[in-house]
């Protein structure tokens, strides 16, 4: 059976919110079968609980912000993609703050924290939703001419693969991998995606700033860019970190679902905003997607039974 999983013992971290500026101090705890990815704002008088799930996003202007009344937990994304790389399906996550910490502006932070709590397979099958139809979301380009300003879609698949495509018109970032496809049962999450930063330009940053944003951000936690050049002094991690960091925010994005996806994931330009879109739309076409257990590990998808070994 491809079983949950959730963390062996708890652990901890502290870091700064990348928009708050705020310290915040994490603890990622293990959950029972079937509780799901949990977040706790353990600062507030009478602690609160937020489910993830894709109808909690409630802003995504900058990043992933999910919402329990007027409680919100803000750029959960990178955390997220870390659970989805490695596949954990129960967590309790206690927040002393409404963001979470930005640490290096990748998952890989995060895929360490996991890691050295270790990971415990609990005795319950793994959930799964898997895509029965395509579903896609699309704006059109406001300057017309029919061409697609950005897309995203969703396609039936026998396991999980992501492929994006950005157009930035930047000299730094057209110089690099503008496409990557990325198959989850190759098992290189962690080396070939968790290590891609967030990025930003200087333009913006000063604009966020006024704006009481981006208060946390720095060269130490994201990826620089003035109108020519990158300002980070030791370069980029992969020659194609962007785009590899459109992987891992949206590996992050979809896992907001709650359960893990058997799909196609393609998308060109999507960020935030039209992935949370296009979980919707797959929600709203109940004959688009059903749930599905392995009880039976040599019928789940070519590779899931050995990742999940190798996890
Ligand atoms: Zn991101």
């Amino acid at each position: 059976m491809l079983q949950q999983r959730t963390l062996k013992s708890l652990t901890k971290a502290v870091g700064v919110g990348l928009h708050s500026g705020q310290r915040v101090e994490l603890t990622l705890r293990p959950a029972a079968p079937d509780t799901g990815i949990i977040f706790r704002r353990v600062d507030l008088p009478q602690p609160v609980d937020i489910a993830i799930s894709a109808l909690a996003v409630t802003d995504t202007r900058l990043a992933s912000t999910i919402s329990s009344g007027t409680v919100k937990v803000l750029t959960v994304e990178h955390l997220m993609s870390a659970c989805a790389g490695l596949g954990i399906d129960n967590l309790y996550i206690d927040i002393t703050a409404e963001e979470v910490p930005i640490l290096d502006g990748s998952a890989a932070s995060f895929v360490f924290l996991l890691q050295s709590a270790g990971i415990e397979l609990q005795n319950a099958p793994k959930r799964f939703i898997k895509v029965l139809k395509s579903v896609e979301v699309r704006e059109e380009s406001s300057e017309g001419g029919g061409a697609s300003a950005k897309w995203a879609r969703l396609s039936p698949y026998d396991g999980y693969k992501l492929s994006f495509e950005i157009d930035f018109d930047h000299p730094a970032v057209d110089s690099t991998g503008q496409r990557v496809e990325f198959d989850l049962s190759s098992g290189s999450y962690t080396r070939d995606i968790a290590r891609a930063r967030t990025f930003g330009f200087t333009k913006d940053v000063e604009m966020m700033r006024a704006n009481g944003l981006a208060l946390g951000g720095g060269l130490d936690n994201a990826i620089v860019m003035d109108d020519y050049k990158v300002l980070n002094s030791d370069g980029l991690r992969y020659n194609d970190e962007f785009v590899k960091h459109k992987i891992l925010d949206a590996m992050g994005d979809l896992y907001l679902l709650g359960k893990p996806l058997l799909a196609a994931y393609s998308a060109f330009r999507s960020g935030h905003a039209m992935n949370n879109k296009l979980l919707r739309e797959l929600l709203s076409h109940t004959d688009a997607y059903e749930i599905v257990t392995f009880e039976d590990e040599k019928k789940a998808p070519a590779g899931f039974a050995t990742l999940a070994r190798a996890w």
